[in-house]
Order: C-alpha cells, then sequence, then structure tokens
C-alpha cells in the first residue's frame, strides 16, 4: 500500500480516506451493476438514485429548506460568477458586491459586464486581511442582490457570521468553506460552491437558489446558462460530471456519518485553534488575517524573510507536509485543513513549524 503524506493543498484538496477507499473497491465494478461508475449512462437508474440521494443528503445536512433548489452544475465557482449576474440583475438594476479577496473581485468583474455594480465594502486598502464589520457595509435596499465571499481562500479570512442585509438576496460564494459549519441557508438567496476544496473532485459546482429568484432570469438566456433549465431537468438536461456528483455523494454521507455540519465544526475549529495558537505563540510566525477574521480552513501566515519562506515550505514537502506554499497574492504560508484533513496533519505541522524554527530562528 501506498504511504499517502499530509495534503495542505488549497484545492483541489484532500478527500475523506474512507471515501477513497470506498471509490477504490467500487471502481471497477459498482456492486449489483458490474460497471464502473465512470461508464454508466447518466439516464440510468443507478445513477438517478446517486444523484437523487445526493440532494437528499444536502437538505438532511444543510437544513435546506423546501423553497430552495439544489442543483449540480459546471462551469466551477468561476461560472457562477456570470450565472448569478446574466440570471438575477436585470439589464437596468445595479447589484452590491463586498470585496475580501481576489475570488471577490474576480466575481465582480463578470457582473460588471450584465449591468451596475456598487462596491458595499472593501478591504483591499488592508491586503484583506480582515472581513468588514457590519456597520461598514454601504447596502442599497434597492440593489438585486449582495454577493458576499463566505471564506476567502487566498488570504485566510472567513466570515464568522451570515451578513445582515434586510430584504435584499443574499448571495455567497461559499466554495471553500461550504460545510464546514452549519450554514444558514434560509438567509441566502443563492449559494453556490465548486466542488474541489470540502466536497468532491473538481468538475461538479453545487448550486442552493431560492425559488422565487428563477423567476428573474431574462427571456431568451442561453439555454445551459440558465437556471431554469437545470430546475426543470434535476441537472440532467446533458450529461453531468457523473464521477464527480457520485464520489460527492459518498462525501456527504461521511460528512452524515461524522456527526453533521456541527460536528464538522467542532473539529475545524479544534484544528484550526492548534495551528493558530502555534502561530501567536512566536515572533517568528506572523499571522495574515486579523484575529476576529481569521479562517478555520486556510490558515496563512509568513516567517522573517522569503528565504526561509522558501527553505520551510522545500524542508515540510520533504517531511511529507506537502501544498503548504502560499498564493503568490499574499506570499508566505498557506495552511488548508478543510474538512476531510486529519487533526494529525496539524499535529504534525506544528511539531514542524517548532522544530523549524529551532533550528532557523
Ligand atoms: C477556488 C475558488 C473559486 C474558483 O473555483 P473554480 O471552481 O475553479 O471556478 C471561486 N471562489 C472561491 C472562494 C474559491 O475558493
Amino acid at each position: 500500500m501506498t504511504e499517502r503524506i499530509f495534503n495542505f493543498s488549497a484545492g483541489p484538496a484532500v478527500l475523506p480516506l474512507a471515501v477513497l477507499e470506498e471509490v477504490q473497491r467500487d471502481l471497477l465494478a459498482l456492486p449489483g451493476v458490474g460497471m464502473s461508475i465512470m461508464e454508466i449512462s447518466h439516464r440510468s437508474k443507478t445513477f438517478d438514485e446517486i444523484i437523487v440521494n445526493a440532494e437528499s443528503n444536502i437538505r438532511q445536512l444543510a437544513n435546506v429548506p423546501d423553497n430552495y433548489r439544489v442543483l449540480f452544475l459546471q462551469g466551477g465557482a468561476s461560472l457562477q460568477f456570470s450565472m448569478v449576474p446574466m440570471n438575477l440583475l436585470p439589464a437596468n438594476g445595479k447589484a452590491d458586491y463586498i470585496i475580501t479577496g481576489g475570488w471577490s473581485k474576480k466575481a465582480m468583474k463578470e457582473a460588471q459586464k450584465c449591468g451596475q455594480v456598487n462596491v458595499a465594502a472593501s478591504t483591499e486598502s488592508e491586503k484583506f486581511t480582515r472581513i468588514p464589520t457590519p456597520d461598514e457595509l454601504r447596502l442599497d435596499p434597492e440593489a438585486a442582490y449582495v454577493h458576499y465571499t463566505t471564506n476567502n481562500t487566498l488570504y485566510g479570512t472567513q466570515w464568522q457570521q451570515t451578513p445582515t442585509v434586510g430584504n435584499v438576496a443574499l448571495v455567497a460564494d461559499a466554495s471553500s468553506d461550504i460545510f464546514s459549519r452549519p450554514l444558514e441557508v434560509q438567509k441566502h438567496g443563492l449559494i453556490y460552491a465548486g466542488a474541489q476544496k470540502n466536497l468532491a473532485p473538481a468538475g461538479v459546482t453545487l448550486v442552493i437558489i431560492r425559488e422565487d429568484l428563477l423567476a428573474r432570469s431574462p427571456q431568451g438566456m442561453h439555454t445551459m446558462l440558465d437556471y431554469n433549465t437545470h430546475v426543470k431537468e434535476r441537472s440532467l438536461y446533458n450529461t453531468p460530471p457523473v464521477f464527480s456528483i457520485y464520489v460527492m455523494g459518498l462525501v456527504l454521507k461521511w460528512l452524515l456519518a461524522e456527526g453533521g455540519l456541527a460536528t464538522m465544526a467542532q473539529r475545524n475549529e479544534a484544528k484550526a485553534a492548534l495551528l493558530y495558537a502555534a502561530i501567536d505563540a512566536t515572533e517568528f510566525y506572523r499571522p495574515h488575517a486579523v484575529a476576529d477574521s481569521r479562517s478555520r480552513m486556510n490558515v496563512t501566515f509568513r516567517l522573517p524573510s522569503e528565504e526561509l519562506e522558501k527553505q520551510f515550505v522545500a524542508q515540510a514537502t520533504k517531511a511529507g507536509l506537502d501544498g503548504l506554499k502560499g498564493h503568490r497574492s499574499v506570499g508566505g504560508i498557506r495552511a488548508s485543513i478543510y474538512n476531510a484533513f486529519p487533526q494529525t496533519g496539524v499535529e504534525a505541522l506544528v511539531s514542524f513549524m517548532q522544530e523549524f524554527e529551532r533550528t532557523n530562528g
């Protein structure tokens, strides 16, 4: 058996070992089917059960109310940057965007192609080290929607609370913390997440949309870009990413078996606390995010010099701690510790950090 190392990659990211083992065991022939999941029709009874169960497990895990639809789309979170404004922002309408990092900026750029966009808040002048406070939000009560990024994968900041936006539809890019803690679906109009960080292999994008918003899609929309198509065809208008949805189904079952989102939140909190405590214990490591905006998914920090950061990453890789190089926009180190990342891996990183400081500090 090949040994697995600790994978701190920001995405695609670590998957639960139990899920990978089940995929491996059943890869040549699904029990009772005799064919691989990769070889069966998306119109087959087998796949229909997989996608129906995945949806029902999502509804159970996140308490999704009945007036929300669950969609399995393609094109990644990046296509949602376009689909959201194309469907929800009328030609003469306006939208509020809260800018907390590179992904929010990319989302806003696409919305600007559809209509008027207002920056409701931005922490860019502070290098995205924090989430805006509620009183910093300059929200337009006439906006078609407010868009925010729940967790900023590059900078390592995370909303600690769902923003309050009155009666305006709240749209969340939850790509890098979906199902890492309880999710207040009912406070949102639409939630989307590329799956490859916390849910599945790349290829599928989860969208949860409140039914009343479906009426906003303009006439004459391209079929594949219209949420209504995917609602009507139950995400089976064209060939969906069958394998990714299958693995997502197994991850959802794993989440439920482990105790659901409250348990995940506890574990993620404990893992992150361990790592932040190690960073805070010394001047050698400096956190990027301010304390009350810290992410439990992506922990970002700097060392005294770029040279030391290079050595840190190289030596960590040798020690079986992979994927720790920070995103180029922040530099330094980023440890991504998603749902499937084990506590033992965080403990191994903390030991490595202490030893690295002892020999280089
Ligand atoms: C990774 C990421 C994206 C981009 O996702 P794709 O599926 O590659 O398009 C968007 N938003 C956030 C918050 C991300 O972490």
